[in-house]
């Protein structure tokens, strides 16, 4: 059966006409939608539905990627970003290595500071601990508030992403940062068993995850979080984790943005012989995220996906997150960024304008205190986005 054939055909769903009339979808419904409906006419809905939430609109953050310190109290099975004290990869950036490179970051017109951190690394390591002394902190927590009103100063915006921070340490954080970030991974305990990725990884414990994007919504603090795909879980799990950020998006308003990360096997790592996930699984997630959130940010990270910009377009994300023209991805760093000009080229041949957003997305910026908005204000655009005078 082609395309247009199926295309033709998605009227005959009921449950498509309640998504396209942007009715509540429930989860047993979306269990349905899988079984009755065809993959191309669900991806097609999905596509739909972010044109009509979100226009013809693609955004990314210019950002430079601040690595704090990369060592961690704890291990997940797919991660190469944690070092240990001897490793040549090991980064301890000092006050003066973040001065330098927030300048660099302003020189280039970044809007983004990303910082990120491994899982209070001062609970393990001896080193971190000492290292933290000399700089004068006692913890990772109080380094980063300091780093984060060094990069403020210059003009550049903080979102920090340390793991499990507690409520106050948020609240200290939300002062200089516009947004913070958690990814959830996936809300299944199961994926916390032996012989699982996140054995080892009791910050990964879902409802600790969970709970700090509560703390966060009470303190309307905007959120990034999401889900990496591909670890060994199941699709409805994967639905599940979506229904679960929903929740919390629907009680406190402040779930900002969903990354879907697709998952690459690493050197070095236990899950180095596990296999990426089947890109048309990797779709019906983006998909049906956009039908479970219709009018929810949802990124994808282009630098994973190169080749195939189209293929998660045209299944309803909105965003490519952060894009760095002098920074590498630390966490991923056998994919390089993407040219930005390459990506406004290639999504305008796809029939998308690409803007520029801050590490806060334009509505959210109602959330964040008047002394960062007023500094956003300064280089914004009517509609909060970066002035294309400022990025380009
Ligand atoms: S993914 Fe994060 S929590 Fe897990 S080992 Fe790597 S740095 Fe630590």
């Amino acid at each position: 059966m082609s395309f247009q054939t199926l295309s033709n055909l998605q009227f005959d769903f009921e449950i498509i006409h309640k998504i396209n009339e942007s009715k509540e979808i429930k989860k047993e419904q979306i269990f349905e939608l899988i079984e009755d409906v065809p993959k191309q006419v669900i991806f097609e809905t999905a596509s739909k539905l972010r044109d009509k939430n979100k226009g013809r609109v693609v955004s990314f953050s210019k950002k430079a990627f601040f690595n704090i310190i990369n060592l961690c109290r704890d291990t997940c099975s797919y991660c190469t970003y944690k070092a240990e004290p001897d490793d040549t990869k090991l980064s301890l950036m000092d006050e003066q290595t973040v001065k330098k490179l927030a300048e660099l970051a302003k020189k280039y017109n970044c809007t983004e500071a990303l910082f990120v951190t491994g899982e209070r690394p001062e609970q393990k390591y001896q080193e971190a601990k000492e290292w933290l002394r000399k700089q004068g902190f006692s913890s990772t927590t109080e380094y980063l508030i300091h780093c984060s009103e060094i990069v403020l100063k210059q003009g550049v915006f903080p979102h920090t992403n340390a793991g499990n921070l507690t409520k106050n340490e948020m609240k200290e954080l939300a002062k200089t940062n516009v947004s913070m970030g958690v990814m959830l991974e996936n809300s299944s305990v199961r994926l916390r068993e032996d012989g699982m990725p996140h054995q080892d990884a009791p910050s990964k414990e879902p409802l600790a995850r969970l709970n700090i994007l509560k703390n966060a919504g009470e303190l309307k603090i905007p959120m990034t979080t999401g889900i990496l795909v591909g670890i060994g879980e199941t699709l409805e799990e994967c639905i599940q984790s979506i229904y679960d950020i929903k929740k919390i998006h629907q009680r406190y308003g402040n779930i900002q943005e969903i990354i879907l990360q697709n998952f690459h096997p690493k050197p070095k790592t236990s899950m180095f012989e596990h296999s990426t996930p089947e890109e048309s699984y990797f779709k019906m997630v983006v998909a049906l995220c956009r039908i479970i959130m219709p009018d929810a940010n949802i990124q994808i990270p282009p630098n994973l996906s190169p080749d195939n910009y189209n293929e998660f377009l045209s299944v309803g994300i909105n965003d490519w997150g952060g894009i760095s023209p002098i920074t590498s991805d630390y966490v991923n760093p056998e994919f390089s960024w993407p040219n930005i000009q390459n990506v406004e080229k290639k999504c305008g041949n796809l029939g998308f304008s690409l803007k520029a957003r801050f590490p806060v997305y334009p509505e959210f910026v109602p959330l964040i205190n008047n002394d960062l908005k007023q500094r956003i204000s300064l280089i914004a655009d009517e509609k909060n986005y970066v002035k294309e005078s400022y990025w380009k």
